[in-house]
């Protein structure tokens, strides 16, 4: 590991930095996974923080922060606040930083029943009892969601930055992408519940090709229509629980995702029953 010096004034290469948060990593691998693409960039900008890679400067100002992962600590907490101050521009990469992730199931639970669940002393853990989005922290100027994050996307933002254009994410939706590819609906042909048709594409319609429905990884769509989604899902066999559960999955933070659970468990919370 080497340590990058902050005094390093004769590189005028704009800097930028990866931070990891509560996360699994996939999102800092896929960064990696750029490949030559990495390599490329790595020429035009210094990558100044990217302990995945080898490289340990937090306390560095830079140009573009990339954030993984989302607040479920204290310390977490003031970090992303830091990391805000010392950022031109702040940018989340996949799920768990836009929208809580897999993490933020927690967050309509007892979080504090579940600690002492798992720990064998759970006084020595230290956690909020909520686990939140980046956005809900500090102001981010541009989200990338997915679980994990394209490589694609990522560079092509920075390429986008780098260049004094702003980055203009594609919200068209999974079922888009499928109808580009040719791929046969899993939902019409083979009933497999499927939320391609409020999720944004990005993957390249990636689970449906393979005969998958899409789990929505990629978090909502623009102009989502949950309530036809909903119908339809109820349609081919699934419960009221079963659907609020797929909504709130890996983006249960995303607030129109919320909306459609809530929408959905409804009828059911009427009649005393709950997820
Ligand atoms: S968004 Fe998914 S892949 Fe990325 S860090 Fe979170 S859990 Fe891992
Ligand atoms: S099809 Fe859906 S669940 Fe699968 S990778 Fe794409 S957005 Fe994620």
């Amino acid at each position: 590991m080497w340590k990058v010096k902050s005094s390093k004034k004769s590189d005028s290469r704009p800097r930028i930095a990866v931070h990891k948060f509560s996360s699994c990593d996939g999102c800092q691998l896929a960064f990696l996974n750029a490949g030559e693409d990495l390599l490329t960039l790595s020429q035009l900008v210094q990558i100044v923080h990217f302990a995945e890679a080898g490289m340990v400067a937090p306390e560095v100002d830079v140009d573009i922060a990339f954030i993984e992962g989302s607040i479920s600590t204290p310390d977490e907490a003031k970090r992303i606040r830091a990391i805000r101050e010392k950022s031109k521009y702040l940018i989340t990469i996949g799920a768990c930083a836009t929208a809580g992730g897999i993490q933020a199931l927690r967050n309509g639970a007892d979080s504090d029943a579940w600690r002492a669940a798992i720990y064998p002393s759970p006084q020595f853990i230290e956690s909020l009892a909520t686990s939140t989005a980046i956005a809900q922290h500090v102001r981010v100027d541009l989200e990338l969601w997915g679980c994990p994050v394209n490589s694609l996307q990522v560079l092509s933002a920075t390429r986008d930055l780098l260049s004094g254009v702003v980055p203009a994410p594609v919200r068209d939706s999974v079922c888009i992408e499928c109808k580009r590819q040719g791929n046969v609906c899993v939902m019409v042909a083979r009933q497999e519940p499927c939320l391609g048709p409020v999720t944004q594409t990005g993957c390249g319609a990636l689970c449906p090709s393979h005969g998958r429905g899409c789990y929505a990884c990629y978090g909502p769509s623009e102009n989502p229509n949950t309530t036809a989604l909903a119908n339809q899902l109820r349609m081919i066999g699934l419960s009221d629980q079963e659907i609020a559960r797929r909504f709130l999955f890996i983006n249960n933070q995303a607030p129109v995702f919320a909306a459609a659970a809530e929408q959905a468990l409804t009828p059911s919370l009427l009649q005393g029953e709950g997820v």
